[in-house]
């Protein structure tokens, strides 16, 4: 690896783990958004009507739409399960590969000792993960 390359150049093993912890408030992350699309894709699937969904799970701040938390957690979590899976946000299906995370420190700290899907699985290599990274900042 050449000294410009940044630390991740050799890929990194991940594999949802369905732990459940990246749907939970810690530092930082406290947050989940929903754009239009992905609001009526997780209304849809829940047989809700948009403005049910925002009613019953949204709030709404600086015109962006949000995910009720209950107890520290997403509000779509049930145990260790998200109940939107399939409809999940960009958000929750680009975890852990965010530009914000990527900085060693912060993947050490903030993912990698926190994250059980760390190291597991699948290796992702470097135009991938940059490639989720995009996707989940909206620059993809
Ligand atoms: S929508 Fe699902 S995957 Fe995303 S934070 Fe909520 S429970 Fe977790």
């Amino acid at each position: 690896m050449s000294p410009t390359e940044p630390w991740y150049a050799d890929g990194i093993r991940f594999e949802c783990a369905r732990s459940g912890k990246c749907c939970t408030a810690h530092g930082q992350y406290d947050r989940v958004y929903l754009d239009d699309d992905e609001a009526e894709e997780v209304a849809a699937l829940l047989g809700l009507t948009l403005a049910e969904l925002e009613r019953r799970h949204c709030w709404f701040e600086d015109g962006w739409r949000l995910v009720k938390f209950a107890d520290g957690a997403c509000g779509f979590l049930d145990g260790a399960r998200c109940t939107v899976y399939e409809a999940r946000p960009v958000q929750c299906r680009t975890w852990p590969f965010w530009k914000e995370n990527l900085k060693r420190s912060t993947w050490k700290r903030d993912v990698a000792a926190f994250c059980p899907g760390v190291g597991r699985g699948r290796r992702h290599d470097r135009d991938e993960i940059e490639a989720i990274a995009d996707e989940a900042s909206g620059d993809a």
